[in-house]
């Protein structure tokens, strides 16, 4: 039996065919996914710096491949922000976990876990800041609603 679901393959429902497998740069990733981060919607099309920043996220964590070739089939790719990226790290649901049943469930569970690590590192963000008695910029309150409003 597979260590993961078909659907990271390219088997099961698809969202590409195995053709674009040989295409699997980021150019294609990122026009699939409309040039925004798949866990928070960020776009990447009206900035460089924000393109710049984006980065080809394996919404199955690569590490967990023995042949990195299959981390790389198009199912297990994402245009993702630098700041999403790095939250998720190497997250996983555990094994049995519903989520890994489709694409579409184990990127919602990241984003969950993106959301709790963002809530976290805010809080120490604003730590900091007092410490340094400095204010927290109007960016840090829009953090602090988007947190909220996930949870
Ligand atoms: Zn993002």
């Amino acid at each position: 039996m597979a260590r993961f679901p078909a659907w990271v393959f390219g088997g099961g429902p698809t969202i590409s065919t195995a053709s674009d497998h040989a295409q699997s740069g980021w150019p294609s990733i990122f026009k699939r996914d409309r040039y925004q981060c798949i866990y928070c919607s960020r776009g990447f099309s009206h900035d460089l710096h924000e393109l710049l920043g984006s980065t080809t996220d394996h919404i199955v964590p690569q590490s967990l491949f023995g042949n990195p070739r299959e981390a790389n089939h198009p199912n297990n790719l994402a245009a993702s922000c630098a700041v999403c990226n790095n939250l998720k790290g190497n997250y996983r649901p555990p094994e049995g976990d519903p989520a890994w049943s489709t694409r579409g469930s184990l990127v919602q569970k990241a984003r969950e876990h993106i959301a709790a690590a963002r809530a976290r590192k805010l809080i120490v963000y604003r730590r900091h800041l007092a410490d340094a008695d400095m204010k927290p910029t109007p960016d840090c309150h829009a953090m602090e609603s988007v947190s909220s409003d996930d949870n």
